[in-house]
């Protein structure tokens, strides 16, 4: 198989759900972002006797999407509990909902230790999740003061995102087996995009619940955070895509953003070349002379970015860089107006 197969064309529309596998439902949530939707899984959960619900990730902790879940809730979840809320990652459209979704059910939380910190952390502005840690990284890699102060105007979205979050859960680890309605599914933690995110893979269904470490037709955002600004995660990043390869190459991939799709070998090689790529082309133009993360900003994104795209594409850009620099392709200087430069060593 060459490239990714599309089993289903269409989604399913805002308030109903799609069987893609037996018991395992998917429903979207929409986004007020250029990346319009979320997918979610809801598994049937519990035996016969005793029918329950799992959920895995939750949408963002607005009035819009909890409406939806109000007609999933009348339509299609009806008087069976809702026992467990899985969610991938902290981000505020994986992990927005839970506590409210939590608090409705009276379901557990169930996450990694990193994830769930990290969503404490970000709500509170600490351990570097804060609008001014942020714009300080970016302007230690050569954002301009124009640019920084419209993002600091931006504010910090994830608390109005996450408006509250669960003060427990019960901690996924990696390799862990966990049962949902009698079937075992794989826990893999990948690292990169979030700090301990999670997939699960289901051998009997052969499914993988990619979140957002494999995703079909976007590559996934691989940022440098404040939290530890001379991070490598686009290593990160590749290593964990990588390991999906002892998965089946037939494998359906339920991923959060896009249409499930089969062609996982094929996804994880059109990633690594895209990085690739990228990553010689940044190489080639601080060759020609030093370069910030600002100034490779364009010959990462070919486009005119606004905003919320300088967010994450600055971050995008000095993980790019990082990565030449712990290859020993290139090395970083920090000048006289304490700005890292890149440039071969
Ligand atoms: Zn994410």
């Amino acid at each position: 198989m060459s490239t990714p197969d599309y089993p289903f064309a269409n989604p399913p529309a805002p308030a109903s759900t799609i069987e893609v596998a037996p018991g395992v439902h998917w429903l979207r949530m929409v986004l007020p972002f250029q990346l319009d939707h979320i997918n979610l899984w809801l598994l049937e959960d519990g035996s016969k006797e005793n029918p329950s619900w799992l959920m895995i990730d939750t949408g963002l902790g607005d009035e819009p999407t909890r409406a939806l879940w109000e007609r999933i809730f009348a339509d299609k979840i009806g008087a069976t509990p809702v026992k467990r809320v899985l969610v991938t990652h902290y981000h505020p459209d994986h992990a927005g909902n839970a506590a409210w979704l939590c608090g409705r059910t009276r379901a557990e939380l169930w996450m990694t230790r990193g994830e769930y910190l990290t969503a404490h952390a970000a709500r509170h502005g600490a351990a570097g999740y804060s609008t001014e840690a942020q714009i300080a990284l970016f302007q230690a890699n050569g954002l301009d003061e124009e640019r920084s102060k419209e993002l600091l105007v931006r504010g910090d979205l994830y608390r109005a995102l996450v408006p509250e979050f669960p003060m427990s859960h019960r901690r996924l680890h990696d390799g862990e087996r966990i049962f949902v309605g009698g079937r075992g599914w794989r826990v893999i933690v990948g690292h990169g995009h979030a700090p301990e995110h999670v997939s699960l893979h289901c051998e009997e269904l052969n499914l993988l619940i990619s979140g957002d470490m494999l995703l079909p037709r976007i590559s996934t955002n691989v940022a440098v955070r404040p939290i530890d600004p001379w991070s490598n995660p686009l290593r990160l990043f590749l290593e964990s895509i990588a390991r999906y390869r002892d998965l089946p190459e037939d494998v359906l991939v339920l991923p959060s953003h896009g249409l499930p799709f089969r062609g996982a070998h094929a996804r994880i090689a059109q990633l690594e070349t895209h990085h690739q790529q990228r990553l010689a082309e940044l190489q080639l133009a601080c060759v020609a002379s030093p370069r910030t993360a600002a100034e490779v900003l364009e010959i990462l994104f070919r486009r005119k970015l606004d905003n919320s795209q300088i967010f994450f594409a600055m971050g995008e850009a000095i993980a790019h860089l990082h990565y030449l620099q712990y290859e020993g392709k290139l090395a970083r200087t920090v000048g006289a107006d304490g700005v890292a430069r890149f440039a071969p060593g």
